[in-house]
């Protein structure tokens, strides 16, 4: 590849798009400038490759392909099958699953599949069997009432919400929580660790047709050979969705009891997160599932992305390299020395520590909400973004914590030293930071005060941070 090559297709390809509408152009600029100059610690972001990136902007993207690959229900998909197959065979032999299903448009419809999929498989509805694919037009009102009936009765139990659990996994404003009768399991009040009696009690009692494992903010390893044994024990189907933590799956730090892959029946993912790919989904599955996971277009998604499965073959030819398993340990290292740093200034961290990519701090220690932790960091460079933590008292929309994650700074190539570093500047903020008040005198949820010079000064220093690790080095936009 000439030295220039990445910085001369950005460059033509924003030359091109500035003829058009140059205001996307700039904001396509922009965009990158922002990324470049701020401290980037949202847990489920990071930076995809310059390839990557450019396998997304051309024609695939004009290509309906419904169907999967050999088996399509539109003419001309010769190419659209070159790139799916070797999307699913990079991600199959990536992750030693035997079946790969790398349509889902994002990890939420990768859930929605899975659902689907495992309903499919084991409701003995006659409705449900009819929705299958081709007959999903021949379906009266009555037999779409059946169904819903029959779907609403299913149960499914997951992780709770400020436990870490994502939306999609049985919450009401998710459609999950309306096709499923959810309860979930929690932390240990004192750990703030998985009790897995308590799963197995909660399992033995709810009896669900699906055990959910996989979280957005848990800092923490889950054992998933325990969690297939209480699967079992219920006669649970047991999905783990791993869009948060992909990335240490690849890369080899979660291994044996750790690594979902030989345990669940289903696995689910996003591509974009700790696994640096496209914006995406993807599930994983054993031969039992298969078919019914392969019908996951057109029974919830639409035409695949042949642009993103193109660019999800690349990001997983990139994940299969050896330096990518070193790019995952570093991951956990950067958060373990960010932990520690935090914890030596004397923050409150969820479960005392860390052993994946994420960190979680509970605020109240400084007297802040979520909120007002949020917005200050904010002000001062530093982007990261408020979470409940277990048996939050502020609430999901205030929140006591701010999650932060390595991901997207590891792979600008900050290492532990920069991660005390940065470390000082979350305390500095926090300790400074004091809570507002309402108009009429009550103290604030959202307000808070910061001194605009120690905000100018941390973000300075964090600039000065970023400055020995330019983002993308290999682009410049001139
Ligand atoms: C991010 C996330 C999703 C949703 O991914 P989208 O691509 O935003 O739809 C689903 N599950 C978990 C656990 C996640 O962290």
């Amino acid at each position: 590849m000439s030295p220039n090559a990445e910085s001369t297709a950005f460059r033509s390809a924003l030359e091109v798009i500035r003829a058009v509408e140059p205001r996307v152009a700039d904001a396509i600029g922009a965009e990158l400038a922002d990324q470049r100059e701020s401290l980037k610690l949202i847990a489920s972001e990071n930076y995809a490759s310059p390839a990557t990136l450019l396998t997304m902007g051309n024609w695939f993207s004009d290509k309906y392909a419904e169907g999967t690959v050999g088996r399509r229900f539109y003419a001309g998909c010769q190419n659209v099958d070159t790139v799916e197959a070797l999307a699913a065979e990079h991600a199959k032999e990536l992750f030693g699953a035997s079946h790969a299903y790398v349509q889902p448009h994002s990890g939420i419809d990768a859930n929605l599949v899975a659902f689907w999929a495992i309903l499919a498989d084991r409701v003995e509805s006659p409705a449900l069997k009819k929705a299958q694919v081709r007959q999903v037009n021949d379906l009266t009102e009555a037999d779409w009432f059946a169904l819903r009936r029959e779907l609403g009765n299913q149960r499914m139990l997951g992780m709770s919400l400020d436990a870490g659990g994502h939306l999609t996994h049985g919450f009401r404003p998710n459609i999950s929580g309306k096709m499923f009768d959810q309860r979930s399991y929690g932390t240990d009040p004192a750990t703030g660790l998985i009790d897995y009696d308590r799963v197995a009690e909660a399992a033995r009692e709810f009896k669900p047709l699906i055990l959910v494992a996989g979280y957005s903010a848990y800092p923490r390893k889950v054992n998933f050979r325990i969690m297939r044994e209480i699967a079992d024990s219920v006669g649970a189907t047991f999905m783990v969705d791993m869009a948060h933590f992909a990335g240490l799956v690849a890369g080899k730090v979660f291994t044996g009891d750790f690594d979902p892959v030989p345990h669940a029946h289903i696995v689910t993912t996003t591509t974009h997160k700790s696994l640096r790919g496209p914006r995406g989904g993807m599930v994983l599955c054993g031969p039992e599932l298969a078919d019914q996971v392969d019908r996951g277009c057109p029974m919830v998604l639409g035409g695949p992305l042949p642009h993103v499965m193109a660019a999800k073959a690349v990001a997983l030819a990139e994940a299969r390299r050896p330096d990518f398993a070193d790019y995952a340990q570093r991951i956990v290292d950067n958060a373990q020395a960010l932990a520690e740093g935090l914890l030596r200034r004397g923050t409150t961290l969820v479960t005392g520590g860390t052993d994946n990519h994420l960190v979680l701090l509970d605020v109240s220690g400084y007297g802040l909400t979520g909120r007002q932790a949020e917005q200050a960091l904010l002000d001062s460079g530093i982007v990261t973004n408020r979470n409940a933590v277990p048996q939050d008292r502020n609430g999901a929309w205030y929140t006591s914590g701010i999650r932060i994650g390595t991901p997207a700074l590891t792979t600008r190539g900050l290492g532990t030293a920069e991660m005390d570093a940065t470390a000082e500047l979350i305390h500095t903020v926090l300790s400074q930071t004091t809570p507002g008040a309402n108009a009429d005198g009550t103290p604030s949820k959202a307000k808070y005060v910061l001194d605009p010079a120690v905000a100018d000064s941390v973000a300075k220093q964090a600039t000065d941070l970023l400055a020995g690790f330019p983002l993308y080095p290999t682009v410049d936009l001139g």
